[in-house]
């Protein structure tokens, strides 16, 4: 497994959110891409966030909201 960073992309209610530079753990046999606990509990808390404002399509950077 790698350190990496990647795009994650959720359809809202109300619109798409896409986070980028998502910290993830990358296999480097297979490309696969995994959250840590930590994170994904962040991606939680930034997707409950944006559903409340998100309008159409919503991209924020991981480095600046988390
Ligand atoms: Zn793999």
């Amino acid at each position: 497994m790698l350190d990496a960073t990647t795009i994650y992309v959720e359809k809202l209610r109300n619109g798409i959110l896409i986070v980028k530079n998502v910290p993830c753990k990358k296999c480097s046999q297979c490309g696969e891409e995994f959250f840590s606990m930590t994170i994904m509990k962040e991606i939680e808390k930034l997707s409950k966030q944006a559903e409340k404002i998100i309008s159409e399509v919503m991209i924020i950077d991981y480095n600046n909201a988390a």
